[in-house]
């Protein structure tokens, strides 16, 4: 029996939800099990994570509709607080489906490792040197992690850089470049780096000071791509021509001032964390590596590019660093990271890089569309109304009314929701 009763998604109750991811997907009740309440990361598994444990962690988990990438219907876990960001990436990614979804993806798997080389009395004769070394040290790094080779990784390079003008004079830095395949990485470059510092010293007579990846992930950038029709664009008293061009418009603002991209390149960040979470994956990493990639050319820009096509369809890019694992990492110690990885059906990282890219084009056109028409405000107001009627202390069969009221008032406060829940409830 159906017991969604064809309901939409958002209308259907948390075990009708679960109900219907079952039926979307085929999956069974156990690989959905992370994402009961009781089925997340246990207690024992967490105090092995981190230090001085005392407790667990939650935060809402939902599932953004009608992903389309790469030809294939994505269900897509997000853990995240705000509201309004499921049900924006859902609706804009709504739009691109009639154009034929999402294409995205991963260029490559490559991660870099730093060595820094002190009291050198030539840097530039130095980096000479190690790279007249470069088979023998690639050999080394590669001997530590035999088994990366097993799944098709390894080091891939090693390159040399002399920064000049620091306050402590000039030194050098190597580039240990790996491919980590379905790894996030960093433990593994970090181990490598540590067999490389001996030998380097040899080579160079310097001292090798820090041995670290870089997050700066420029070698591993997830893309995504979408066209947007000018019939599912217009809406309300708005022409398609008007949103696709207030958009535009909008994109170049952040892409000229840094003050306008911080913010757009947030609300590009609510739609790829919220994904990176949700696969308890190390999403300060993605952070630190999109916003340096940002500031590449000297000045802070936007992640996006919005333009027009030649039909006059919006089309919106997105290209980002994307340092994420599928194995290792807290990714098999969490439950809910399993139970996220099956029901996007991701086998590969650069399935769930191109998944996160696509998530924050969509979040990003929902914030521009919302800004160069009706206002962000608007499209928040309700779900911020609930969340006040929640905090003022509505029972859940008063938080429907209780939200639609404020909203109506024009008067989405706290203290007027306890007044009015003091009224129904007779205080
Ligand atoms: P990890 O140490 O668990 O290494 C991954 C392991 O998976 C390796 O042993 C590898 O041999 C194995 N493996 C199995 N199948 C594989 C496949 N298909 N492809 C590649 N490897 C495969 O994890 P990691 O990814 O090296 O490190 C990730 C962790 O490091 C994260 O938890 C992150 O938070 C943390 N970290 C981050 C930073 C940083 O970002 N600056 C610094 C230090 C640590």
């Amino acid at each position: 029996m159906d017991l969604t009763m064809n309901k939409k998604f958002y209308q259907q109750s948390i075990p009708e939800r679960l109900e219907t991811l079952k039926e979307r997907t085929g999956l069974k009740p156990e690989d959905l099990k992370g994402f009961n309440p009781n089925g997340g990361l246990s207690l024992e598994s967490a105090n092995g994570m981190i230090e001085n444990v005392v407790g667990l962690y939650s935060l809402p988990l939902g599932i953004a509709q009608n992903f389309f990438i790469n030809g294939r219907e994505v269900l897509v876990p997000m853990a995240i607080e705000e509201p309004s960001v499921v049900a924006s990436a859902s609706f804009m990614a709504k739009l691109a489906k009639a154009s034929g979804g999402f294409e995205a993806g991963m260029r490559s798997q490559e991660m870099i490792g730093q060595l820094q080389v002190l009291d050198l009395a030539d840097p530039h004769q130095a980096a000479a040197q190690v790279l007249e070394e470069k088979e023998a040290l690639l050999a080394k790094a590669a001997a530590f992690h035999p088994n990366l080779a097993k799944y098709g990784g390894g080091p891939r390079n090693l390159e040399v850089r002399v920064i000049e003008d620091s306050p402590i004079g000039a030194f050098l830095v190597v580039h240990l470049i790996v491919d980590v395949q379905d790894a996030m990485g960093a433990n593994l470059i970090n181990s490598m780096l540590e067999h490389l510092a001996s030998p380097i010293e040899e080579i160079t007579g310097g001292r090798v000071h820090l041995r670290i990846l870089s997050n700066l992930s420029d070698r591993r950038l997830a893309w995504a791509r979408a066209r947007f029709a000018l019939a599912e664009l217009a809406f309300g008293d708005y022409s398609g021509e008007e949103v696709r061009d207030g958009i535009i418009e909008a994109w170049a603002f952040a892409d000229c001032d840094p003050y306008r991209a911080a913010t757009h390149n947030k609300g590009v960040m609510n739609g790829i964390d919220a994904v990176v979470l949700a696969c308890a994956n190390d999403w300060r990493a993605v952070e630190a590596g999109a916003h340096a990639y940002a500031a590449r050319s000297g000045r802070y820009r936007s992640l996006t590019q919005w333009s027009k096509a030649e039909n006059g369809d919006l089309l919106g890019f997105i290209e980002l660093p994307m340092a994420l694992g599928i194995v290792g990492g807290a990714t098999k110690l969490h439950p809910t990271a399993q139970a996220s990885l099956k029901l996007m059906g991701v086998k590969t990282v650069a399935e769930l890089g191109g998944i996160a890219a696509a998530v924050g084009l969509a979040q990003n056109l929902g914030a521009l569309r919302a800004l160069a028409t009706e206002g962000i405000q608007r499209g928040h107001m309700s779900l911020h109304a609930r969340q006040i009627a929640l905090t003022a202390g509505a029972k859940p069969e008063q938080v429907d009314r209780l939200a639609k009221m404020l909203v109506e008032e024009k008067n989405i406060k706290l203290t007027r929701a306890q007044e009015i829940l003091a009224q129904w409830n007779g205080k």
